[in-house]
């Protein structure tokens, strides 16, 4: 309760007819409650996938990923595309065991974008071949392959995204972030182009923060479960994300609203959604034809805090429902 209105409420008590005074001070706190409940809410929007078209993007990235698996495997096209399809058909038919392994552990889908889904392939790739079987080297040779395709890959926004930014960045009521993995400048720069000269639009960019390291598990916080099973997966999801949970709980703080009034929306629940799910803020998946079962099952049995965005043009109305 703020300093004033402590005041203001002593200031009744002492001067007032007690009826009179009880009646306001239950009208101020009423007040306050409801300024609580509707007061400036906090949006965070994924970038990849959610509000670029990312496998319109990662197009350039795939050609330029699969011609240097070739080229460091040292065998023909013909060698290598048949062994490359076939695990890109293995991966889709079994999205959930087929995950993004970091340090050890599965932390995100592999299907559901471009730049996942080759670090999955590659991984089979290599074991077709019996290539770079040492764990750390492998892992290493696939950090330096997504770098150096990564600056391939084009600028490809989703139908609506030009509206869609500047609706939230219009809405008073609301502070909208970009939270990604993704580099800030790179992202920063895609809005610049998106916003065409529009001052608005062109300010979001202060509010991009990149690196977020979603795939981090690592313990913290230790306040949420360690994991959550969704049904229709076999593993686990994990929860405990500190690099993410800094950055969410940073914004929440610097805005002053509870985890209730914060809405975070993205396209891959188990690395964008699961862990504000889990802290009670509410979440929006944005689904493509690639969006696991199990990530869609969850999504609809948890209908009073979580929905689905079918098309950027619904964003604004699920932030404002
Ligand atoms: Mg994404």
């Amino acid at each position: 309760m703020s300093g004033v209105l402590l005041y203001i409420l002593l200031f009744f008590f002492f001067t007032c007819d007690k009826n009179e005074e009880m009646r306001l001070i239950v009208c101020l706190i009423q007040q306050q409650m409801k300024g609580r409940v509707m007061g400036k809410r906090l949006v965070v929007l994924d970038f990849d996938g959610t509000i670029t078209d990312a496998e319109e993007e990662g197009k350039p990235y795939v050609t330029g990923y699969a011609e240097d698996l070739r080229l460091l495997l040292g065998k023909k096209a013909e060698e290598v595309t048949p062994v490359l399809l076939s695990a890109e058909a293995e991966i889709a038919a079994n999205p959930g065991e087929n995950g993004w392994l970091y340090n050890g552990l599965i932390v995100a889908p592999a299907t559901v974008d471009p730049y996942l889904r080759m670090r999955a392939i590659a991984r089979r790739v290599f074991d077709h071949f019996g290539a770079y079987a040492d764990r750390t080297d492998r892992e290493r040779l696939m950090d330096f392959l997504y770098t150096n395709n990564y600056s391939l890959s084009g600028v490809a926004f989703k139908d609506g995204a030009c509206q869609m930014l500047c609706e939230l960045c219009a809405n008073d009521e609301i502070a909208v972030y970009v939270v990604t993995n993704s580099h800030t400048e790179g992202v920063r720069k895609k809005i610049v182009t998106l916003s065409a000269g529009n001052d608005e639009l062109a300010s979001m960019c202060e509010r991009v923060i990149g690196g977020a390291k979603k795939y981090l598990v690592d313990g913290r916080p230790d306040h949420v479960a360690e994991s959550v099973t969704l049904p229709g997966l076999s593993r686990p999801v994990y929860l405990r994300r500190s690099a993410y949970f800094e950055v969410l709980e940073r914004l929440r703080e610097t805005n002053s609203v509870d985890w209730e009034a914060v809405t975070v929306i993205g396209d891959i629940f188990e690395l964008d959604l699961a862990l504000p799910f889990a802290l009670g803020a509410r979440v929006g998946l944005v689904i493509n034809q690639f969006t696991p079962e199990y990530e869609r099952d969850f999504i609809a049995g948890n209908p009073a805090r979580a929905g689905f965005i079918n098309s950027l043009s619904e964003v604004q109305s699920f932030v404002s429902g």
